[in-house]
């Protein structure tokens, strides 16, 4: 109650861009800390376009925690431009991430969030050291959780008996990279980008090749071209979220993870 009460005047702001990085930052600062996120949810970050409210909330925060890797071309624009936005604290969370040249989506793999969430708790100690111990001890329980996550996902991966899928777009390097699977192909060379008949093609020949069976489509993403792929070839589709559009809630990046294990039980266990 002390506490809460010195604390409640000068709690700092904090911008995250994605529902992941709100997950991570909201471990950390608890109640402490004021956390909002720029996009809404069902906004799609590959091809976002910053509001002019969406300058003010940044200009109203101390913090501004962002992806990096190149996902937030829409905000880098902005911080070039300089347009009042410079007096921030920006994190980029994927600092010492071993980066897959063209995969953004580094939160898709719990290793490195773990990363990502040690990068927000450094830049957090630092602009507001009066609550550094809470935001580290808290940081420190987050990563348990995480590893925790990370162990389970390593053991259901590690027994199923197909390796290789198909992803709408190129969003599932990470964590095939980190728990032994191989996105074989996506269908969308680029996101949000309607694949070329070329392209198409050259998908087909993967699956066949490869003896794929399952396509990761995308939830909430009606698509003509997976449903013709999968008729066609008498493929299964399951949808896998990348966690882009989320919800805000400190446990929602967990329970995300946790759904699309599940989804990958069911389409590659056997
Ligand atoms: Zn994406």
């Amino acid at each position: 109650m002390h506490e809460d009460l010195k604390t409640k005047n000068k709690k700092i702001r904090v911008i995250t861009t994605i529902a992941p990085l709100y997950s991570f930052t909201k471990n950390i600062v608890g109640s402490y800390a004021e956390v909002e996120n720029l996009l809404p949810s069902g906004a799609e970050p590959h091809e976002y376009s910053l509001s002019p409210e969406d300058v003010m909330k940044i200009s109203r925060a101390q913090i501004l925690v962002k992806n990096g890797v190149g996902l937030e071309t829409w905000l880098d624009k902005l911080t070039a431009q300089g347009a009042g936005v410079n007096k921030q604290v920006v994190v980029d969370s994927s600092t010492g991430i071993n980066i897959i040249s063209g995969d953004p989506h580094i939160w898709l793999s719990p290793k490195n969030a773990v990363i990502q969430v040690k990068n927000i708790r450094e830049a957090l100690v630092k602009a507001d050291p009066v609550n550094a111990e809470y935001y580290t001890k808290n940081a420190e329980t987050y990563i348990k959780r995480l590893e925790q996550l990370d162990r389970g996902i390593m053991k259901i991966t590690s027994s199923l008996k197909r390796k290789e899928f198909i992803s709408l777009h190129s969003a599932f390097l990470y964590f095939a990279r980190d728990y032994g699977l191989k996105q074989a192909a996506v269908i969308q060379e680029f996101p949000e980008t309607e694949p070329t008949p070329r392209h198409i093609a050259e998908v087909m020949n993967v699956i066949r090749t490869n003896n794929i069976r399952v396509i990761f489509s995308e939830p909430g993403v009606p698509h003509k071209v997976v449903e013709t792929l999968a008729q066609d070839l008498d493929l299964q589709v399951s949808n896998l979220d990348t966690l882009e559009k989320g919800a805000f809630y400190p446990e929602w990046y967990e329970a995300m993870m946790r759904a699309n294990l599940e989804v990958l039980k069911m389409a590659m266990g056997q």
